[in-house]
């Protein structure tokens, strides 16, 4: 096979040899030509034109200037000792400067002579000057001759250029390696879908990506390597979705029963937002097929996501089977007990609640009425995933706050089935378009875009640390209003011990503003134990206490409607989301609430930003794309694990519209062709087989 040559050893090329190949193995993970092959440049240098000095400046890059040698002088002894030469065009001066290799260069440059310069300008004390510039006499054909091109800059690290493979060096074998592998480059994408998207061939883009004629074919080389990273992650997704829906049956809920209609009709104390009804047809058309539903249901906190899953349990329930609901942590099962309690009578369906601190009587009885089908609706942590909890006939999982959950443990619920249940997963962390394309690109996605009527939207406000007086002013007229106050201080691993007494001279601060008996305060953080937490949730909960000052454990789910108001400390230092996430703990009730956020009075760029585009929204999913802006794919939660982060090339922050033009052109292609019989799809069917035999070249796809 042609594409075997990919595979030779990095050592058998040309200018490369045993002891080069060593260090870049070690250095660059490069052991193949194909490793070689895909160590991309990360910038190129323009080398398409000459700048002349007065257009020059500090916020250039490496730029090339045409100049003519008008004096040099080494300057100051020792350590300070360096040669400053003055070049002149027509258009002003430029000094040029060296600390190393001064007698060298000072030997070889002739006053009076014109060079052609290159280097990176900057100015220092209000003059422009490029140190270590390179320097080549300048001979009146070079503006035409030569190759003046974009010139390729590759990573590279202090050892390897101990081996002369810096950025040069590495152009230099990757130059020898493309000139023997060129013509042995196969495509990988479909030649009518290279033709209807414009696309160049892979063996043109690999070579424009590390020698460009100019940056317009660098662009096009880019844009189509790009698309095949992200097409071909979209192609094992919805392969992988295929698979999934040919493979596993689903349980058929034929029927909207009683439980469904009479809970709609008679218990349901509020009408559903348009949204939550598009979600629940949703569901239900899912169920119907006879195809296991994965569908990942985002909304924002208070969207109102609990009553869709119940009523999709009680689709469940109505088709004769069973469901149950996980939670990450206790607080939160317990939370959805409540809630779903409440909303059922007590005798309109069975309900019950499993968690690390039911007692052994408890538990045998859940476990008895599962098993005999008694028991309709178990709600619960990780203990749902004992082996002992045995279902009689499970047909729904709901997943909340999904990404807490691996996908094997998403699987270990299935297996509690013959045929797997339909899950629900639900997430109030909305996830940009593009990395749920990514990250759950073979799930279903429904989206709650919608807040139930009547909400008086949540106001933000940002104070600074001089303005300290005004919050705790603010905190005292709404606790006379007999209202409730959080307080939330961040609380990040690497500094645990700096967080704590951040925490304990806060709680301070807060305990001599708001002294008993007029004011009661619960304390919650993570050296808690778990009980002593729910202790001291459960005060704030039932009203007991005005004041919870908490480190961000009560991040997720928690529900006290009569809290208003939502202080986070230190704001500076919390991602996007968090602070999204925290402040959806207050605005859950029917009055005015409020998020104040505190930081310090000097704000980095992108603290800035975070606490800015706080203050301006409250969409969830405007907050999202801004916060992978920020910070890019890989500190968004749940992108570790994911393939995500392998993508040399594309940018799930910039190439939003390549994204959805891969995805929809791999879901055109399965609808048309999903087995890839067809000969036009041949390469694509190759490329599952060739996997299959465990050839790696396909990593380069
Ligand atoms: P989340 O999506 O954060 O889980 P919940 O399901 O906890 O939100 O709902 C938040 C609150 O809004 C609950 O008190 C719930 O009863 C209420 N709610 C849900 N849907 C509606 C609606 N359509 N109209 C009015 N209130 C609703
Ligand atoms: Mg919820």
């Amino acid at each position: 096979m042609a594409t075997q040559i990919l595979k030779t050893p990095i050592e058998y090329l040309k200018g490369v040899g045993p002891q080069k190949a060593e260090i870049l193995k070690k250095e660059l993970a490069i052991f193949s030509y194909a490793d070689l092959l895909l160590h991309y440049p990360f910038r190129y240098i323009d080398r398409t034109r000459f700048y002349k000095i007065k257009e020059l400046n500090g916020e250039l890059p490496a730029v090339q200037v045409i100049a003519r040698l008008v004096s040099k002088e080494i300057l100051g002894e020792k350590r300070s000792r360096r040669l400053v030469a003055q070049v002149k065009d027509d258009t002003g001066v430029l000094e040029l400067v060296w600390f190393q290799g001064i007698n060298w260069v000072e030997r070889h440059m002739k006053v009076g002579t014109a060079y052609t310069i290159f280097g990176k300008p900057s100015v220092f004390n209000s003059r422009l000057s490029i140190s270590h510039p390179e320097m080549e006499l300048y001979s009146p054909t070079d503006k035409k001759q030569g190759n003046p091109t974009l010139q390729p800059v590759y990573s590279s690290t202090e050892k390897l250029k101990q081996y002369s493979l810096d950025s040069k060096g590495l152009q230099r074998i990757q130059g020898a390696l493309l000139d023997i592998i060129l013509k042995e480059i196969q495509e990988t994408i479909p030649p009518y879908i290279i033709q209807s998207h414009k696309l160049v061939s892979r063996k043109e883009a690999l070579q424009q990506i590390h020698f460009p004629n100019d940056p317009n074919t660098l662009k096009s080389a880019i844009n189509r390597l790009k698309f095949e990273e992200l097409f071909f992650i979209q192609l094992k997704l919805l392969k992988n979705k295929l698979l999934r829906t040919q493979k596993y049956k689903g349980l058929v809920f034929e029927a909207v029963g009683e439980k469904f209609n009479s809970f709609y009709s008679e218990k349901l104390p509020f009408d559903l937002t348009n949204a939550q009804k598009r979600v629940i047809k949703e569901i239900r058309s899912d169920t119907q097929r006879p195809v296991q539903m994965n569908r990942l249901l985002q909304g924002d906190v208070g969207s109102g996501k609990t009553v869709v899953a119940l009523m999709s349990m009680l689709l469940a329930i109505d088709n004769g089977y069973q469901a149950c609901i996980m939670a990450p942590t206790e607080i939160l099962a317990r939370q959805h007990y409540h809630s779903i309690t409440h909303l059922l009578d007590y005798d309109f369906v069975s309900v019950a609640i499993l968690t690390g601190s039911t007692s052994k009587k408890e538990r045998k009885e859940i476990h008895t009425n599962l098993e005999s089908g008694l028991l309709k609706i178990l709600i619960g942590t990780h203990a749902l995933l004992e082996d002992k909890v045995q279902f009689h006939n499970l047909g729904l999982v709901v997943i909340d706050e999904q990404h807490r959950f691996g996908v094997e443990q998403r699987a270990r619920l299935w297996k509690k089935n013959s045929i797997p249940p339909h899950v629900l997963v639900m997430t109030a962390t909305p996830i940009p378009r593009t990395l749920a394309m990514t990250l759950y690109g073979d799930l279903d996605v429904s989206v709650i875009n919608e807040l139930p009527a009547g909400r008086k939207p949540l106001k933000t406000i940002h104070l600074y640390e001089n303005q300290r007086l005004r919050m705790y002013g603010f905190m005292r007229e709404e606790i006379a209003k007999g209202r409730q106050v959080y307080v939330v201080y961040p609380l990040i691993k690497e500094s645990e011990k700096l967080d704590l007494l951040y925490l304990e001279a806060g709680i301070q601060n807060i305990a001599d503003e708001f002294p008993l008996p007029q004011y009661r305060i619960s304390i919650v953080h993570g050296k808690l134990s778990p009980k002593d937490k729910e202790f001291e949730m459960q005060r704030f909960v039932k009203g007991e206490t005005q004041i919870m000052v908490a480190t961000t454990v009560i991040e997720v789910g928690v529900n006290v409607p009569n809290a208003t108001v939502m202080v986070i400390e230190n704001a500076e230092r919390f991602g996007l989301s968090q602070l999204h996430q925290l402040r959806g703990r207050v605005g859950r009730g029917a009055e005015q609430s409020f998020c104040i956020l505190m930081s310090g009075n000097k704000l980095s760029r992108e603290g800035k930003i975070r606490l800015e585009t706080m203050v301006r929204t409250a969409d969830g999913f405007e907050i999202s794309e801004i916060d992978l802006q920020l910070r890019g794919p890989g500190n968004i939660e749940g992108t570790q694990q994911s393939g995500v982060l392998d993508l040399k090339l594309a940018d799930l922050a910039q190439d939003q519209d390549l994204l959805q033009q891969a995805r929809n052109t791999v879901i055109k292609i399965f609808e048309e062709d999903p087995e890839l019989i067809r000969e036009e799809n041949a390469l694509l069917r190759n490329y599952f087989e060739e996997k299959r035999d465990g050839i790696t070249w396909n990593k380069i796809s």
